[in-house]
């Protein structure tokens, strides 16, 4: 493993670009990304508490392994076990999958205003979402390493900021787990997986990623990291590569998940 890269600052943010950016805070003041409201001296910075407030999470009754809600608990069967049809039908190449909330209303606005106006100091109080869930899903000793889906270079010039590395090393510190960023490597750029079909999201993301070092995730239980899990097309090819390079375990987790009720 490459552990002088592993180790090297945040690279989400160019450090000119965080001065800017800190220099503006000082002479515009932030405020809440959802309704504007000023968050001066508040709580979190960049969401107001009623906003914050409004956060739609997942709760129990979810399938075991995508982590999907159920509208209801299954009758009968220990729902800490029990997995929905299409996990049965076509088991994912990861072990167990999580998010904090549903993709909608204030934490998709939030995770918007994070990824495309590039607010950076949404990532703290993301990340601490995270961090709080984490023991849940994951007890001690579960994952050895967080591995962010990494983004294309080209799609990192654009937008200048990559939200699951920096996701994954805030969650890092909170939780001390290292954060391996050459675990996997994005080959080529695909097309924006907007507007595709779950089938057309498989077909677009195959071969997209390679493990350049298989000898380094041989037996270990990773842990996938990205913004948000939609037909987890994504989740699943990186997986697929991680298991196919000897990882021992896979698991994903993401702030949002889209889903509809089963
Ligand atoms: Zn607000
Ligand atoms: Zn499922």
């Amino acid at each position: 493993m490459n552990t002088r890269r592993m180790h090297q600052p945040a690279r989400y943010v160019r450090p000119l670009q965080q001065a800017v950016r800190t220099l503006l805070d000082f002479i515009l003041p932030p405020r809440c990304a959802i309704c504007a409201r000023a968050t001066c001296g508040l709580p979190v910075p960049w969401v107001c508490p009623p906003c914050w407030d409004t956060i739609a999470y997942i709760t129990a009754p979810t399938c075991a392994q995508c982590g999907k809600p159920f509208a209801a608990p299954p009758e009968g069967i220990a729902s800490a076990t029990h997995r929905c049809g299409a996990c049965i039908l076509t088991p994912p190449a990861y072990d167990q999958a999580r998010a904090v909330g549903v993709y909608t209303g204030a934490l998709r606005t939030l995770i918007h205003a994070m990824k495309y106006q590039r607010i950076y100091g949404l990532v703290p109080p993301l990340g601490a979402l995270l961090a709080q869930q984490f023991a849940m899903h994951w007890p001690a000793g579960v994952s050895e390493a967080l591995v962010p889906v990494p983004l294309h270079r080209s799609k990192l010039r654009v937008r200048e900021f990559d939200q699951a590395l920096a996701l994954a090393q805030y969650l890092g510190q909170g939780v001390g787990l290292p954060v391996w960023t050459d675990v996997l490597t994005r080959q080529r750029p695909t097309l924006s997986q907007v507007g595709l079909s779950a089938r057309e999201r498989r077909q677009n993301i195959r071969g997209a990623f390679t493990v350049p070092h298989p000898q380094v995730c041989r037996g270990k239980a990773l842990l996938l990291i990205d913004d948000v899990y939609t037909t987890g097309a994504t989740v699943q090819e990186c997986a697929r590569m991680l298991r196919r390079a000897g990882a021992a375990r896979v698991d994903v987790y993401t702030i949002a998940r889209v889903h509809k009720i089963l």
